[in-house]
């Protein structure tokens, strides 16, 4: 049987993994997406995604159809023995460039039934209940065997293949684990209770912060309950949840999930192997729950990827442009648990015995990596910082800057009302704002960006920025 040839082979149709094919298609690459599950995920997982996510969603042109199904939530509040202790919002109140301050609560299989919806429709559906068990790095391709026997020869592979990732272990990446012996209970489902509900996460203080609530989607609530062992029954959790709440009371009228999971935490010690293998999601990175980082995490490695390797792929970039992904993603992954890490501690850990209130002045503190919104790749200025959104006009007509980008180039953001006539190569975009009102072009009188050239990199950050006057250095210098 001859190979299938394909631009990149994924390993693992999570939502990683689907992200990279799905952007990957959007960018006109040839993709072969496996996984060994016969179809996406039904229930459970992540809840919620962030205010960074729902940009990038945006900038993939999956925002509108994601947006409607879920419910904003930015508000985390703390009760204690059955009273209202406080309630905050303000990381996410002063988020500025960005239209969305809020989780959007939504499980991660809707996120996973678009994609995979999406995937149908191109010559890349996920080949289902099949297995990766075998890939090679050849001089100038990979060459990945599937369980029933199929070969794939791709220039690149992408292991997004979960927290237990068959590829990170093949090529003997280091994940070296650390157990902080903490085990949470999980449960979705429809309550009946006598606690007035709020659309809000809450944390509740008894002894320890044992019980957090969760808005999700609909009418269905989460919560997250730590236990004491990991020999427990739903019963035990729900007892638990009933001594967090009481005076109140509480039961489930229908369970739709209940899972435990053990917190490990771990990022791999590499994120590619010999420029050709990369890791993302679970497979490179994981931690505990709290903050709800994961899937978020992970949507952002695919953004961050995918367009590094079309435009390696496809517009002749050094593959010194690939070599960006570990060094930007590996320090995102790092902070990402320690800002985890540092919550599920606190839940069992207080030095004052207010854990729950420790507990929202951690997210707090860390909101950067919670909201998403504080990841930048750079120290300095505006290199690397995440392009603000802005309401601009067309004529009369409002629109907002990240609904124009594009993820298969990169954007050239012109703020000026001089004419300026650039010949650019098509894998750069270009978009003039004038300052004032006009008929046939975009304007905006606000902006923080005035009189500056903002080159915009395909995941919307900041690639570099000059005065206006000095656009052709900014040119010279890019496009060398
Ligand atoms: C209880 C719980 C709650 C969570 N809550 C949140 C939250 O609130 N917010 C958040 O951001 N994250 C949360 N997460 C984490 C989130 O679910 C994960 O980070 C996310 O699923 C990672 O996606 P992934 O695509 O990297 O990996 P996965 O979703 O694990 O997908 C990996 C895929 O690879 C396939 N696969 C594996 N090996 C092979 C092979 N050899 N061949 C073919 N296919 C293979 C698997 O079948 C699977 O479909 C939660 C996780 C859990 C368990």
């Amino acid at each position: 049987m001859s190979a299938q040839e394909v631009d990149i082979v994924v390993v693992g149709a999570g939502p990683v993994g689907l992200m990279c094919a799905y952007l990957a298609q959007h960018c006109g690459l040839s993709t072969a997406i496996i996984d060994k599950s016969d179809k996406p995920l039904a229930v459970g997982r992540a809840d919620a995604l962030n205010a960074r996510t729902l940009q990038l969603l945006e900038v993939a042109n999956l925002f509108d159809e994601l947006y409607p199904l879920g419910k904003p939530c930015n508000t985390s509040s703390v009760w204690a023995d059955g009273k209202f202790i406080s309630r905050q919002s303000t990381w996410w109140d002063s988020l500025e460039g960005c239209f969305h301050k809020h989780f959007l609560m939504l499980g991660q299989s809707f996120v996973e039934n678009l994609l995979d919806s999406k995937l149908k429709k191109t010559e890349s559906a996920v080949k289902r209940s099949t297995s990766v068990m075998n890939v090679e790095i050849n001089a100038d391709k990979c060459l990945t065997t599937l369980s029933n026997g199929e070969t794939i020869k791709s220039s690149y592979v992408i292991g997004a293949d979960g927290s237990r990732s068959f590829v990170r272990d093949h090529f003997k990446v280091g994940f070296e684990i650390v157990r902080p012996q903490i085990v949470w209970a999980v449960i979705d489902g429809i309550v009946e209770t006598d606690f007035e509900k709020v659309p809000e996460i809450i944390v509740f203080q008894a002894e320890t912060s044992d019980v957090a609530w969760i808005p999700r989607e609909g009418n269905i609530d989460r919560f997250y309950i730590r236990m004491d062992t990991k020999d427990f029954s739903f019963e035990d959790a729900l007892e638990k949840i009933n001594r967090a709440i009481r005076p109140h009371t509480l039961k489930f009228k229908e369970v739709v999930w209940f899972s435990q999971f053990s917190v490990k935490e771990s990022v791999a010690e590499k994120f590619f192997v010999e420029d050709r293998v990369f890791l993302t999601g679970d497979a490179s990175h994981v931690h505990s729950v709290n903050g709800g980082q994961g899937l978020n995490t992970g949507l952002a490695d695919a953004f961050n990827l995918m367009w590094k390797l079309n435009m390696v792929l496809k517009h002749g970039a050094s593959t010194d442009l690939l070599h960006s992904f570990e060094g930007e993603r590996k320090p995102v992954a790092q902070s990402v648990i320690e800002s985890s890490g540092e919550l599920v501690r606190s839940t069992k850990y207080s030095q004052n015995g207010t854990h729950a209130q420790d507990y929202v002045n951690i997210v707090q503190k860390r909101a950067g990596n919670i909201t998403g919104m504080g990841i930048r790749y750079g120290e300095l200025g505006l290199r690397g910082t995440r392009l603000y959104d802005l309401e601009i006009f067309c004529g009369p007509l409002k629109t907002r800057i990240y609904s124009l980008l594009d993820y298969a180039r990169y954007t050239l953001l012109i703020f000026s009302d001089d004419k300026i006539n650039l010949n650019l190569p098509e894998y750069v975009n270009i978009i003039q704002i004038k300052s004032h009102k006009n008929q046939s072009d975009y304007w905006t009188k606000e902006s923080p960006y005035y009189n500056q050239a903002i080159l915009v990199r395909p995941d919307s950050y900041i690639e570099t920025s000059v005065t206006v006057d000095k656009i052709e250095s900014l040119l010279t210098h890019f496009l060398n």
